[in-house]
């Protein structure tokens, strides 16, 4: 069916609305240093070499490069120890010249990722994974919005997709994803004011479910998971997941699959976030976005 949609989708291209928040950012970050201010100095720590770990790193110092921030790679050995790593950390939190800081994960199995992001002054928490973060979300104060949801909040907002009073449906509860999408979407505010059902791998009658919903945020890991009988006509379908997939087919051995069956759904949905090319570029612009709030807090301390 590739290619034949019965109702008007539009494709919601997460490259371009990222690309016209870093054009935006890239004005901001010249004016700073037209007005002799430090610019943003992201610094991301990277342990071992974990294929997707190191292409997600690599996406993001290219893209504060992009803008004019200052970034910093530091690469650790998998055998790295914990307490090397805190003893890293304290050091960039006490650094005034680095202004976000963040840990990719997944960390190798004798490291508490839980320790690491605790140890994250707030002020630098820039991916928004701090204990500290997580609350003031919840309590709707401000704060740093986890890059991911963030960025689905740009690109509702970036489409003019109305939330309000709408029924949105949100597939996996993690902390990085599923569960801050599902209080963003429930709070008062802009892209907010929907009523939300937060599934799981518990959830019972999920075709269900989402057949009520004007709003899908999948975020659960599982390739295709989301097919056309789950979605209500016109809906808006929002495609989190990132999974490789074996295929001996391409150079690399593997391809990108979302948690949504693309084609399948396309048929049915209004909107649709491709992958890649959704999602992904906008969790990238978000980050560049909290990491420039900080810096901007920084100079207005
Ligand atoms: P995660 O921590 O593995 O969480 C997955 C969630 O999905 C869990 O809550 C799980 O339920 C739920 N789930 C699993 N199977 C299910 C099923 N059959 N039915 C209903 N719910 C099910 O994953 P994550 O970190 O949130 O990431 C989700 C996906 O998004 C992954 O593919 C990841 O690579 C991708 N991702 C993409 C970006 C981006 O920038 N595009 C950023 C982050 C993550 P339980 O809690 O009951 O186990």
């Amino acid at each position: 069916m590739a290619g034949f949609y019965l109702c008007e989708m539009q494709i919601l291209d997460g490259k371009a609305a990222a690309q016209s928040i870093k054009d935006a950012l890239k004005l901001d970050v010249a004016q700073l240093a037209s007005n002799g201010k430090e610019v943003p100095h992201l610094v991301a720590i990277l342990v071992g070499n974990n294929g997707a770990s190191e292409t997600y790193v690599a996406a993001k110092v290219k893209a504060c490069e992009e803008v004019g921030f200052k970034s910093t790679l530091i690469r650790f050995e998998s055998t790295i120890s914990a307490f090397r790593l805190l003893e890293t950390i304290r050091e960039l939190n006490t650094d005034p010249d680095v202004d976000g800081i963040l840990v990719q994960l997944p960390l190798p199995a004798h490291i508490s990722s839980e320790e690491i992001i605790n140890a994250i002054d707030p002020s630098k928490d820039v991916d928004g994974f701090h204990p500290v973060t997580v609350g003031r979300l919840v309590l709707g104060q401000p704060t740093f919005i986890p890059a991911t949801p963030y960025g689905i909040q740009l690109m509702l907002a970036h489409y003019k997709i109305e939330t309000s009073g709408r029924h949105a449906v949100v597939i996996g509860r993690s902390n990085i994803v599923g569960r801050p999408m599902s209080i963003l979407l429930s709070a008062a505010g802009p892209q907010g004011n929907a009523t939300v059902t937060i599934c799981h791998s518990q959830t019972k009658n999920l075709k269900e479910i989402c057949l009520s919903a004007d709003i899908i945020i999948a975020a659960l890991g599982r390739p295709g998971f989301v097919t056309a009988d789950m979605v209500k006509e016109g809906a808006v379908v929002i495609d989190v997941g990132i999974t490789r997939v074996d295929d001996p087919g391409r150079k690399r051995g593997y391809r990108i699959s979302g948690d949504v069956n693309f084609d399948d759904v396309a048929t049915k949905a209004g909107f649709l976030t491709p992958v890649p090319g959704g999602v992904g570029p906008m969790t990238i612009a978000a980050l560049l976005k909290n990491t420039f709030h900080a810096c901007a807090l920084k100079h207005y301390d």
